[in-house]
């Protein structure tokens, strides 16, 4: 078994990223297996080195260990390009200038009739720049330099068919959940993830790659067999499952656990300070005691 951590160095981590690495590391060890981290940076603005400096020294002293060399998705930016350009190539991705208010602009058209839906990467994308795209296959027609203005958009239709499983009652995208009250066999069908996904932004023009290509590719490259991480990422597994079927690679295990929440049962986030694992040690607490409050 092989698990991974992997936090992006924008804000301290708190108790819900003391749960997760715990969970990911006690999981590998229970197993004889290994436990990896990954330095999730790919957002040059917001990471920063000081960040990154504490996640060491906060794993470290929560007492866990990982096995050397540590990934950093900064490192990667040349994988992710050339994956993206492979991408390009097959005809799967095309260019997109739309602003956050123009998707939402082009949602709430009253001939669209209904409220802008949300999918799991924000408001589902209507389709509005479809129109530039290339044909498919792309014949030679060069991806636009990057880190540049446009997004590039998976072009999710009808043609995933062809990377679905075949199952009793149509064809399926599918991958196993072990988290509690989630676990099973989780099946999807292409017009189901069309409809609930649409065309996500697979490279981002600030970051020239995003999480969703960034992370698949990085836990099929440190060969991850169990992904651990939070319930709030579970709706995200399914771009996920679909991307690994595009790139032929293998789709892991999914562990998505329950999420840490504050005294007003609000998820905890980077902002929240207080919880910070730093906080709790300059009060004294011991790595026992974090793993008691996350229940451990
Ligand atoms: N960098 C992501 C986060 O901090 C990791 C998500 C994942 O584990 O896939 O939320």
């Amino acid at each position: 078994m092989i698990t991974r951590f992997a936090p992006s160095p924008t804000g301290p981590l708190h108790l819900g990223h003391a749960f997760s690495a715990m969970l990911a590391h006690d999981m590998a060890m229970a197993e004889g297996g290994t436990f990896l981290l990954r330095i999730e940076d790919i957002d040059g603005q917001r990471s920063k080195p000081e960040w990154e400096a504490q996640i060491y020294d906060d794993l470290h002293w929560l007492g866990l260990r990982w096995e050397e060399p540590v990934l950093s998705q900064s490192d990667r930016l040349e994988t992710y390009r050339t994956v993206l350009e492979d991408l390009w190539q097959r005809g799967f991705l095309y260019p997109c200038n739309c602003t956050r208010r123009d998707i939402q602009a082009a949602l709430s058209a009253p001939q669209e009739g209904a409220e802008p839906r949300a999918g799991p990467d924000g408001l589902i994308y209507p389709g509005t720049c479809r129109h530039a795209k290339p044909p498919h296959p792309n014949h030679g027609t060069p991806m636009p330099p990057m880190p540049e203005n446009a997004a590039l958009r998976l072009l999710l239709d009808a043609h995933f068919i062809h990377l679905a499983e075949p199952r009793v009652g149509g064809a399926v995208f599918g991958f196993q959940e072990t988290g509690p009250g989630l676990r099973g066999d989780i099946a999807f069908t292409v017009e189901e993830a069309i409809a609930t996904i649409g065309d996500i932004a697979l490279a981002r023009p600030d970051f020239g790659t995003s999480y969703h290509l960034s992370v698949v590719l990085d836990d099929a490259t440190q060969g991850v067999t169990h992904v651990v991480r939070g319930a709030d990422l579970f709706e995200a597994t399914k771009i996920h499952v679909i991307l690994q079927k595009l790139l032929r690679l293998p789709t892991p295990i999914y562990h998505h656990h329950r999420l840490i929440r504050d005294d007003q049962g609000k998820r905890l986030a980077k902002r929240d300070d207080a919880r910070a694992i730093s906080k709790y040690r300059a009060d004294g607490a011991t790595p026992a005691d974090i793993r008691a409050m996350v229940g451990l």
